[in-house]
């Protein structure tokens, strides 16, 4: 943690401005120490370079898979903060633990994320959007999205991720730069301040909340004036059936023998995809082949593919929303200048973006 984080940190439950006690320092990074809250007292403990932002119950767990850092600090440290016992809670943990290990499988596949992120974004922001500007990735898991939007002139970037793929951001994808800041954080206890953002992006991660619209709300409140927030979430589309169907058995097994069973329909989707391929090649054929199934994967690796199929089978929350779902959340919001798109023109309900811009 660089202490320019502080800038833009403050108390998730009172909103005061954080003091640091650093336990071990390397250059101008605090590697372990504590954000203790000026106003109410409540610290977070700093681990292994990441400040951990989490409810008293949640910190209680993550603690205790640190041993050394409990064995020294634990006088220090909140009292216990009792079991993770709220559902809404456990679930969310669930879908971050799913996603730490899909990320520490999947980070080399790089190239192809660049593209997801250009296509994602079209239309609602531009590469030089990010110039000069400060921006948060919400979700932001290992750093993908982030190291692009960075690699775009991003002044400064905040990021943060409910799990601990965080710490891979942190120390892997953005190691040595400056000017990034990432945290272990959740959504609904948010340690920012509210109206300081030029850029909120969440990318692929509203549809995996137990409640999408307070989580869109939390997003838009640290958007400053004129800033802009972008979201992207899964459509409605026929496709939820036969997806809600596999997951229907999925969700019931082990996580390593869906590992293994998702590699067919990945085959399945990689195969068509080849096929697409050809027919694009051809004139003749070029009209036909837009209307293959799962050809926005076409630029997939096997292995982006096969994650792609084992994230819709094993993540335990996925929401898929109407263009009417998205209104609802625009209409409460303080956005000018809104806009709703699909992510693929011709197939509208099948993914949703929308941005605006605080009013
Ligand atoms: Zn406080």
């Amino acid at each position: 943690m660089k202490k320019d984080f502080l800038k833009f940190a403050c108390c998730p439950e009172c909103g005061g401005d954080f003091s640091i006690e650093e336990f071990e320092k390397s250059d101008l990074e605090v590697q372990e120490g504590l954000l203790r809250c000026s106003k109410c007292g409540l610290v977070f403990p700093v681990i292994g370079g990441v400040p951990r932002i989490l409810r008293p119950e949640m910190l209680t767990e993550l603690v205790a898979g640190y041993p050394e850092f409990s064995r020294k600090y634990s006088r220090q440290l909140n009292g216990p903060g009792g079991s993770a016992s709220n559902p809404d809670v456990t679930r969310s943990l669930k879908v971050a633990k799913m996603y730490e290990y899909g990320w520490s499988i999947y980070s080399k596949v790089a190239e192809e994320y660049k593209r997801e992120f250009d296509d994602v974004i079209d239309g609602h922001l531009t590469p030089a959007d990010f110039n000069g500007k400060t921006v948060l990735d919400a979700g932001c898991g290992m750093g993908r999205f982030a190291y692009f939007s960075e690699g775009y002139g991003a002044r400064e970037i905040v990021g943060f991720d409910l799990g601990e793929a965080v710490v891979t951001a942190y120390r892997d994808t953005f190691r040595d730069k400056q000017n990034a800041h990432f945290f272990q954080g959740d959504i609904y206890y948010l340690p920012l301040r509210k109206d300081i953002f030029d850029i909120v992006y969440s990318i692929g991660v509203i549809h995996h909340l137990p409640n999408p619209a307070k989580g869109v709300e939390a997003l838009a409140a640290l958007v400053r004036t004129g800033g802009k927030i972008f979201v992207w979430v899964y459509g409605d589309s026929v496709i939820k059936y036969p997806i809600n169907t596999l997951r229907y058995v999925t969700l019931r097994l082990p996580f390593r023998a869906v590992r293994f069973l998702s590699f067919f329909p990945a085959l399945f989707i990689y195969a068509v995809n080849a096929f697409y391929r050809l027919a694009f090649k051809f004139p003749p054929t070029r009209g036909m082949a837009e209307h293959i199934p799962f050809h926005q994967y076409s630029d997939r690796s096997f292995a982006g593919v096969w994650w792609i199929s084992q994230d819709h089978l094993t993540v335990p929350i996925i929401n898929y929303f109407k263009q009417g779902d998205l209104e609802g959340w625009l209409k409460t919001l303080p956005l000018k200048d809104t806009s709703i798109t699909s992510r693929y023109p011709g197939k509208a309900g099948r993914s949703w973006r929308f941005s605006g811009v605080k009013a």
